[in-house]
């Protein structure tokens, strides 16, 4: 299956999105002028009704129903539901980016349409595949089974995108859903899942075949882990919810956190890869997990690379700035042992370059998409994943010391990585080194997901537990059917 879009063509798609919505196209891609502040104050939405529970369990209980009605519409119904996932993301993509964005107060509002423009690309039941053998002692079919219904955890991040990729992984697969929302993206993904309901209702006669809780918390997070109705938990987020996870007893797919280097050796295109790497991490505002966060260059192209960055767009801080930024952007906190350790500022993930720009002390043009700053491999900005469009550039020696560094910087999350080569042996020096669930060679992190690059997309890649970029055959059980010796038909 092709899913191949570029950056051109992604926002000709959300022009025409726009345009079909009966109103003037907003600038797609837009440069970003200020902090975003919401017009008025997030709406109030979500009472319960319509897939929006109070109670986790009574949220879960309600799913285990629900996907008890989808079995009985069968592959068919499962397509539908799907279908009516993926066209409501393309109808209501301009709504929801700013009820999101609203909410939230993080990232890119043309970058927010642009992800839910994107949902109907997402493979659906046509992606699962039965196994047939055939011999001697009869035929076996393998096919895929759903698990009953996943608890998912999303990301304040990417809220109804999230919410809506893993309706369409998980449904096809034949599940049902129960939601436990980030706090901060709760309100805009109660919404949608309402709003789903609604069009399940109507259009398929489906009740609360995806459910979310109201107020979610960590202990509604626990009352999913614990409850009966849950078959398997499918976690997006950071560290902590991650281990929380993994220690709860249930079987857990996680899509944990990233720090994804860049490596640039002395053969790459060096005016490709700084417009590759503005575009990368500059989406969004650089929330995407898989998003360039530091930059390893060599020192025999340092400068030109340096000269490169600027000339695509990209502002340099100096060392002044920089120190000043990084001291609002992290905190310290004590460990208990002695030690601290650091904490990174909520308040500045996902603001606007020109916002950092003005907290470093400095202004940057309007319209600048992404700052920079020189700095060594320890530095906090190196090694914290800061999800805001401030890069590190680091000079190293020689392709061994990149490597090196860059591996260290990514912590073993094993997430994602990006090298400009034309030199196949670090190529693959880089890869057997991070051995990374996503790895592009010549273009932005965003090829990895499909934009620029073969393939599909998906806002849940399965680092930690190891399954990649889910895709409805994640979310299935594997049974076997077995017809023995003389039922065989030849
Ligand atoms: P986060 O870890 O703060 O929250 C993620 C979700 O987990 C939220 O729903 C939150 O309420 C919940 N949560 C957090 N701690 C918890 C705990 N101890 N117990 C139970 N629930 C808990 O992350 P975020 O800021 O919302 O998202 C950004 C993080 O997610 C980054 O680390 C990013 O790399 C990661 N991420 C990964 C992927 C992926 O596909 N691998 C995709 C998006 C985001």
């Amino acid at each position: 299956m092709s899913l191949q879009i570029n950056e051109t063509m992604l926002k000709s798609v959300v022009e025409d999105v726009l345009r079909k919505l009966g109103e003037s196209p907003a600038p797609a891609f837009a440069k970003p002028q200020t902090a975003p502040k919401p017009a008025s104050a997030p709406k109030k939405v979500s009472k319960s009704g319509h897939g929006v529970f109070e109670k986790a369990d009574d949220a879960a209980a309600a799913a285990a129903e629900g996907q008890k009605q989808l079995r009985k519409l069968g592959i068919a119904g499962r397509k539908a539901v799907i279908d009516i996932v993926k066209r409501t993301c393309a109808e209501k993509a301009k709504e929801w980016g700013q009820l999101e964005l609203d909410e939230t107060k993080i990232g890119r509002i043309e970058h927010k349409i642009a992800k839910l423009v994107g949902i109907p690309g997402l493979p659906g039941v046509e992606w699962l595949e039965p196994r047939g053998m055939s011999g001697d002692h009869g035929i076996t079919m393998e096919e895929n089974t759903p698990f009953g219904v996943v608890a998912a955890i999303t990301p304040v991040t990417h809220s109804i995108p999230t919410a809506s990729c893993n309706i369409i992984s998980m449904v096809a697969a034949g599940n049902g859903v129960v939601f436990n929302a980030h706090p901060g993206g709760a309100n805009c993904a109660a919404e949608a899942i309402r709003h789903f309901n609604q069009l399940f209702e109507k259009e398929l006669g489906l009740h609360n075949l995806v459910t979310i809780v109201e107020h979610p918390s960590i202990d509604s997070f626990n009352a999913l882990c614990a409850s009966e109705h849950v078959n398997l938990l499918c976690v997006t987020g950071g560290p902590g919810v991650v281990n929380a996870a993994m220690k709860s007893g249930k079987r857990a797919i996680c899509a944990g956190p990233g720090n994804p280097p860049v490596v640039i050796d002395t053969t790459a295109d060096l005016n490709k890869a700084a417009k590759d790497i503005i575009f990368g991490a500059a989406f969004d505002n650089n929330l995407l997990c898989i998003g360039e966060k530091q930059i390893f260059v060599l020192d025999a192209v340092y400068d030109q690379f340096i000269q490169a960055f600027k000339a695509a767009g990209a502002f340099k801080l100096n060392d002044k700035q920089l120190e000043t930024l990084t001291k609002q952007v992290f905190t310290f906190k004590p460990d208990g042992g002695g030690c601290s350790h650091p904490v990174l500022s909520r308040e500045l993930v996902g603001a606007h370059a020109t916002t950092l720009a003005e907290r470093a002390g400095t202004k940057c043009p309007a319209g600048t998409e992404l700052l920079f700053a020189e700095t060594d491999a320890s530095h906090l900005f190196v090694q914290e994943e800061q999800m805001m469009p401030m890069i590190p550039v680091v000079r190293v020696r020689n392709i061994e010391e990149a490597i090196e560094q860059a591996a260290i910087s990514e912590h073993g999350y094993k997430h994602s990585s990006m090298i400009h080569s034309l030199n196949v042996v670090n190529m693959g020096a880089m890869a057997r080194a991070l051995d990374s669930t996503l790895f592009v060679k010549n273009g932005s992190c965003m090829a990895g997901l499909g934009v620029g690059g073969e393939g599909y997309s998906s806002f849940s890649i399965a680092t930690t537990t190891g399954e990649g970029i889910t895709t409805p055959d994640t979310f299935t059980r594997r049974r076997r059917c077995v017809l023995v010796d003389s039922l065989q038909m030849y």
